[in-house]
């Protein structure tokens, strides 16, 4: 049985996540792999949204079930941005190149500057869409404060300000395989591979 599953995505360390996850499930492969080229505008206005637009636009590109994850850094006292801008915050409106993430975080601390109320989530939704339209989803959220200054070296994006308070550490500082299990994308593959296992229960296949 052919249990690709296309992943919206070339960027390996996502690949390897989900293959980590859903590799007892489905064989993912990235865009190249499946000899595919899929780029859609990221419209949505929600998390959620702009998941089902890139999997819809990998399945519909490749013919095969894909799996696509949109995810971004949510803070309390600027009202939920970045938000769905999260990889363009600090982009010139019409601008369709992300921005590097030294600027966003550069625009983000700067924003804040003042602020007491630190508190932030990032949160992350994934998609699976079938040829025949089925989709399944599920979202996950891991909470922090924004800190003044960076830390730590790991990571990507806004990790070196993103506090996780339980372990007193940035994301930036904690260890990959720590981030891993407590992410907010972990979160939210861990519900996609519970509501896969009870399809697989109730339907027999996938
Ligand atoms: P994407 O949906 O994975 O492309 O992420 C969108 C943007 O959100 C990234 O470019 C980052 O700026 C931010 N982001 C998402 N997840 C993380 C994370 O785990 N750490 C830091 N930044 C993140």
């Amino acid at each position: 049985m052919d249990r690709t599953l296309v992943v919206a995505s070339n960027n390996k360390n996502k690949i390897r996540e989900i293959k980590q996850i859903l590799g007892d499930i489905f064989d993912p492969v990235s865009l190249s792999e499946a000899g595919v080229v899929s780029d859609p505008e990221e419209t949505g206005k929600t998390f959620l949204e702009n998941a089902i637009i890139k999997a819809k636009a990998a399945c519909e590109a490749s013919g095969k079930p894909s799996i696509a994850d949109d995810s971004g850094l949510c803070v309390f006292a600027l009202n939920g941005a970045p938000g769905v801008y999260s990889a363009r915050y600090a982009c010139a409106e019409g601008e369709h190149e992300n921005a590097s993430d030294e600027k966003n975080n550069e625009k983000l601390i700067r924003k804040m500057e003042g602020t007491d109320d630190r508190r932030a989530v990032f949160r992350s939704a994934v998609a699976i869409v079938w040829p025949d339209g089925k989709t399944v989803t599920a979202e996950g959220e891991c909470p922090g404060v924004i800190t003044h200054d960076p830390r730590g070296n790991n990571g990507f994006g806004y990790d070196p300000y993103f506090l996780v308070e339980e372990y007193g550490k940035t994301f930036a500082e904690l260890d990959g395989s720590v981030k891993n299990i407590i992410s907010h994308r972990a979160h939210a593959l861990a519900q996609l591979k519970n509501k896969l296992a009870q399809l697989i229960q109730t339907e027999g296949n996938i």
